[in-house]
């Protein structure tokens, strides 16, 4: 009996165990079902999610290389700077526990905690309104529409130590000891380390520089131009957090910080610059200009030794100037160059056999063309014509009539041809940010002697009807200068790579022959008369030969040419024989001073002199002098051994 009871026992057993068995199975399954629904079916949205909400990422902008002067001087660096964010969402749901702040609406909320922070933070980039709008940010969408939560929103980039000190030390305390609102922004905010762009020498060559925006993205000039090669490896900062935003003590956090990019070694001197850069505040005060340039390049390795370009700004604090004052105008304005463009058509007039040294030709004052005229300057200014004219003698009166009677001996298109050579109407290549082309009409077929083309080629004999940037005329002076060989201007000497510390030099590349050398040296003995005796006797230094030419352009306004606006100009080399350096000075719309002659070459003579005077001896600046930035980090010299600086050191003739 007991056996059979147990074994009915034993049977119910088995029976109950069994009916627990398939249940146990049953919920086994279903577990596992649901566990591959939301593991394997599911998994990519269920990590998205959690990344969305659990894992705070903050994007750290990358850092740029720096940029040094021709001398290894510190041009533009990075240094540590402060940026501010904040977590939208975690402020509403701590603002949420604050019994003083819970009935506040999230408008009203963000408006509350922007006044606070703004008192803390002691920088003008931030306004109560910036603030407010930032932190009522809700919902934010992707390009495909989805919506996200918004956890995550820059208040304030790039700050300076002393600008995040309040905010940090408010940061620290302990909460209880917080009014209510800095409890919650405790929670919901923080502050994290980048880099910021700083100009050690402040203005110096703004223009040839350009700046980084807060992004860290460079914008013009070479920051813009040389972008790829300065810009480092963006970082980022991974944090987990709770629901309130709170990082989980336990969880994973990563920080990769931003790297930093290639250094650039500029061809810029910054004594020349400086001495560029202090001529044309004098030519803007004195004759009020729209705009001043000034160029000055080696001739034979085209480096560019200055820049200048006005009114220019502070990348410092770009965010002040209007967006024109950052263009460089050496590149970026076209305009009738007037008188300077004679030399270079007289280069290539000489250059095609067309007319020798001794060819002569008249001038009356005025000459009919055929179905145009062409005026000289002499019946503007009421003076007795120039007669029998050489081509020498045309450069030195800069007489419009002889120079159109000379080049109508040339086809159009053999001009044309010579002209492009010398890099008229087309980029010069110099890599130092935006840059425009010029014009100058290309000959529309073999046929030249049409009346249009004729008249069209007369004016280009004297500069009008092509356009061209100061840059592309400053580089056709260096190939007359250089002998005839023409070489691409370039703003960067070297590379230094941020990895190995090693430089690398970029060779100078030479374009082409233009003009033969015996061209070249004739036509520069012709530019030393016009400063001797011709229309650029203002352009004189003493000891030393100038070669140049003054230009005076009347502007086209509404399709005439208006005699009240015009552009002067004076382009030139020194010493003459073997010239080291060619130097351009534009001035656009001066206020006062009409003439090339008048403004220009007084100013290219200040300029020449103290380019001389700063160069034998070579004296090293003040740094501090010029430092607007409180501090920045200096970067060991180049370890390698720097090659001689070609020119520009010692003064040889
Ligand atoms: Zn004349």
């Amino acid at each position: 009996m007991r056996g059979t009871k147990r074994h009915i026992a034993l049977t119910g057993l088995g029976e109950r165990c069994a009916c627990l068995f398939a249940g146990a199975l049953i919920v086994t399954g279903v577990i596992a079902l649901r566990l591959f629904q939301v593991q394997v079916l599911a998994h990519p949205q269920a990590k998205q999610k959690a990344k969305e909400v659990w894992l705070r990422r903050i994007d750290l902008a990358p850092a740029q290389g720096n940029l040094y002067s021709r001398h290894l001087r510190l041009l533009a660096t990075c240094e540590p700077a402060f940026s501010v964010w904040a977590d939208p969402q975690t402020l509403r749901s701590v603002a949420q526990r604050e019994t003083t702040l819970r009935h506040l609406s999230d408008e009203a909320l963000a408006s509350r905690l922007a006044r606070v922070l703004k008192e803390a933070l002691m920088t003008e980039q931030v306004t109560v309104e910036s603030l407010q709008r930032a932190l009522n940010q809700k919902v934010r969408y992707r390009q495909d529409g989805t919506p996200i939560v918004v956890r995550f929103v820059w208040l304030a980039r790039q700050l300076q130590a002393s600008e995040v000190r309040r905010l940090q030390a408010l940061l620290r305390r302990k909460s209880q000891t917080l009014p209510p609102e800095w409890r919650v922004l405790k929670q919901g905010i923080g502050i994290c380390q980048e880099f910021r762009r700083v100009y050690p020498y402040g203005r110096l060559a703004a223009s040839v520089l350009g700046f980084v925006n807060r992004d860290g993205v460079g914008c013009y000039g070479v920051e813009r131009q040389w972008d790829e090669v300065l810009r480092g490896k963006a970082g980022r900062i991974e944090q987990e957090v709770d629901a309130l935003g709170r990082p989980i003590p336990q969880g994973f956090t990563a920080l990769v910080p931003p790297s930093i990019g290639d250094s650039l070694i500029l061809t810029l001197d910054e004594q020349i610059q400086q001495e560029a850069e202090g001529v044309l505040d004098e030519a803007m005060r004195l004759y009020r200009p729209r705009n001043a340039v000034a160029v000055v390049l080696d001739p034979q390795t085209g480096d560019v030794l200055a820049l200048a370009s006005k009114p220019d700004f502070d990348p410092n604090a770009y965010w002040r100037f209007p967006p024109e004052r950052f263009l460089n105008r050496a590149l970026s304005f076209a305009y009738e160059p007037g008188s300077t463009f004679k030399p270079i058509v007289a280069a290539v007039l000489l250059e095609s056999g067309a007319i020798t040294e001794q060819t002569t030709t008249e001038c009356q004052g005025v000459w009919k063309g055929g179905s145009f005229s062409v005026r000289c300057w002499v019946v503007q200014q009421g003076r007795a014509p120039h007669g029998t004219e050489t081509l020498a003698d045309a450069l030195c009166h800069s007489c419009n009539i002889a120079m159109a009677r000379f080049t109508l001996r040339l086809p159009y298109t053999r001009l044309y041809r010579g002209l492009i050579a010398f890099g008229i109407a087309r980029k010069t290549g110099v890599k130092a940010g935006y840059e425009e082309a010029g014009w100058l009409d290309p000959p529309p077929s073999e046929e030249w002697q049409t009346p249009q083309t004729r008249h069209h080629q007369a004016c280009v004999a004297f500069g009008q009807g092509l356009m061209v940037t100061p840059m592309q005329l400053a580089v056709a002076y260096a190939a007359i200068a250089n002998d005839g060989l023409l070489v691409q201007p370039r703003i960067v000497r070297g590379i230094k790579e941020s990895k190995t510390g090693q430089v690398r030099w970029l060779k100078p590349y030479p374009v082409g022959q233009v003009i033969s050398p015996a061209t070249a040296q004739k036509i520069r003995q012709m530019l030393v008369a016009v400063v001797e005796q011709g229309t650029g006797k203002r352009a004189r230094i003493e000891g030393v030969t100038v070669a140049g030419k003054t230009g005076t352009a009347t502007k086209v306004v509404n399709g005439r040419y208006d005699p009240t606006k015009v552009v002067v100009s004076f382009f030139g080399m020194l010493p003459a024989d073997r010239p080291k350096w060619v130097i351009g000075i534009v001035l656009d719309e001066p206020a006062f001073g009409k003439w090339g002659g008048e403004v220009a070459a007084p100013l290219f003579a200040a300029f020449g002199r103290r380019i001389l005077w700063r160069v034998q001896p070579p004296r090293p600046l003040s740094l501090s002098q010029h430092l607007t930035a409180p501090f920045f980090l200096l970067e060991p010299a180049v370890s390698t051994p720097l090659p001689s600086a070609r020119g520009g050191k010692t003064l040889s003739w």
